[in-house]
């Protein structure tokens, strides 16, 4: 027989190590390795590269600052160039998901160039009825955002597709829904995940901060104490344990909040964490200006050299970007730190910022980058083994990376919707150079040669940490 495509001589990255094997794809999957060269109707030549499973962006928000079914074409070619296969949607809407759910998702399901799969923002005890329509829908995964409330209520949700407003709106995630989320999830057999901030303690955070005129990133960080996370982590973690649901917690960029998990797990919650590249790159120290403001906020240098620690000794388990697709006339609507927008993009730099400044500088091994980028989150998502590893019948997701190549990061690198990124400038050495989805090609060197649509909602699983 002849088989689709065959990679050749590049080092490929198992569960057990990495093998010299040629990689033998068919319809879209993996089939085989071989150390011949059997007939194939395309030859992918890897030498020099190294075959990683397709990276997995566990946390990326599109389809709010532009409508999804531009999003999606742009912020999955933003994806395409940096390497990632598969990108988990943050979808936040305000009316019921039996409104609006079912557009997102047929606009969704032909606008993507790569693979894609959904977590369902909880705003009202309605949509905590509805979760269940969602895992019908194949959405199999809730976010609770606790920083949401009060005076701090105030967010943009997704917008209908075709459309060109945003949607704004006012939000109270109280400790009655955030228990009432977990228990329900908990019933069904989802994760939830969360974002950990109080928002009563912020709110005052930030009026104390702003009756004292203070500005800049080092202000929104003290406004938003990392104490502020570390008493939204206890809160949701006894939930977590009353009811014996599994608690993700997102964007994780502080030594306060990372101790607290750790006595949070020692109490016996399910507990995994995720980080962002930007907690591992930036701390307001160093940075000056608003473009980088996001909530929880970057810290101080320690906080950045702790979340490093995390990382290389496996306390934190995936990496999301957090990405957000918004433009500079937003972000930067006034004059100061308050009135600017939180949130900047990073799908396309997340995997060449762990190659350079993980990789490269021997923070962590090439397998331990594997399981942060795709196998755990494959695994806690409910996506495995279909996608997070190169083995025999997994999906032919293979992200091919040059840990050599140089190269200048600069917004218009990746063609998403942002006219800015918080990177402009830096030479970073590691990128992707192929980046295939279930066989196919989609970005090389730079460019995206994929078809728009080729991108599918991942089936998923649920029940997977059973009591
Ligand atoms: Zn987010």
């Amino acid at each position: 027989m002849t088989y689709d495509t065959i990679i050749t001589d590049s080092h490929v990255i198992l569960p057990n190590g990495m093998i010299e094997k040629n990689i033998l794809i068919d319809e879209g999957k993996i089939v085989g390795f071989t150390t011949d060269t059997p007939a194939c109707d395309h030859k992918i030549n890897g030498a020099g590269l190294v075959s990683i499973p397709g990276p997995i962006d566990t946390h990326v928000h599109y389809g709010v600052y532009s409508p999804i079914n531009e999003a999606a074409k742009t912020e999955s070619h933003a994806a395409a160039i940096g390497g990632i296969t598969t990108m988990m949607r943050m979808l936040r809407l305000g009316d019921p998901f039996t409104n609006s759910l079912q557009a997102q998702l047929d606009t969704a399901s032909k606008n993507h160039y790569v693979d894609y799969a959904i977590h369902a923002s909880i705003f009202t005890p309605q949509q905590i009825n509805e979760m269940n329509y969602c895992i019908e829908k194949g959405i199999t995964s809730f976010k609770i955002y606790m920083n949401l409330g009060g005076e701090v209520g105030h967010v943009y949700m997704d917008m209908p597709p075709n459309s060109s407003s945003l949607v704004e709106a006012q939000v109270n995630v109280t400790d009655e829904l955030v228990e009432q989320t977990v228990k329900a999830a908990a019933e069904l057999g989802c994760p939830v995940l969360v974002h950990a901030e109080d928002y009563e303690s912020c709110g005052c955070g930030i009026k104390t901060a702003k009756e004292k005129n203070q500005d800049g990133l080092s202000a929104w960080s003290s406004s938003r104490s990392p104490e502020f996370e570390a008493k939204a982590i206890k809160t949701i973690s006894k939930f977590g344990r009353d009811y014996d649901c599994v608690i993700y917690f997102v964007h994780i960029g502080s030594e306060r909040a990372l101790k607290q998990i750790e006595e949070e797990k020692k109490l016996g919650t399910k507990i995994f964490v995720e980080t962002c590249p930007h907690y591992l790159t930036l701390s307001y120290e160093k940075q000056s200006g608003y473009l980088a403001k996001v909530m929880p906020p970057i810290r101080t240098e320690d906080d950045r050299k702790a979340v490093w620690n995390a990382l290389s000794n496996n306390q934190i388990d995936t990496i999301g970007t957090d990405h957000v697709a918004n433009q500079l006339k937003l972000k930067l609507d006034g004059e100061n730190v308050w009135s600017a927008l939180a949130g900047f993009p990073g799908i396309g730099t997340a995997i060449p910022i762990l190659l350079n400044d993980g990789i490269n500088q021997k923070k962590i091994s090439l397998e331990q980058f594997v399981r942060f980028t795709s196998q755990n989150a494959a695994q806690i998502f409910g996506m495995y083994p279909q996608k997070g590893t190169l083995e025999k019948d997994s999906d032919a997701d293979i992200t091919m990376i040059d840990l050599k190549k140089e190269k200048t990061v600069t917004s218009d690198l990746f063609g998403g919707f942002s006219d800015y990124i918080v990177y402009e400038g830096r030479n970073l050495t590691g990128w992707p150079v192929k980046t295939i989805v279930r066989g196919e090609i989609i970005a090389e060197n730079f460019e995206v040669i994929g078809k728009l649509g080729h991108g599918k909602l991942v089936d998923r699983k649920i029940n997977l940490f059973s009591k």
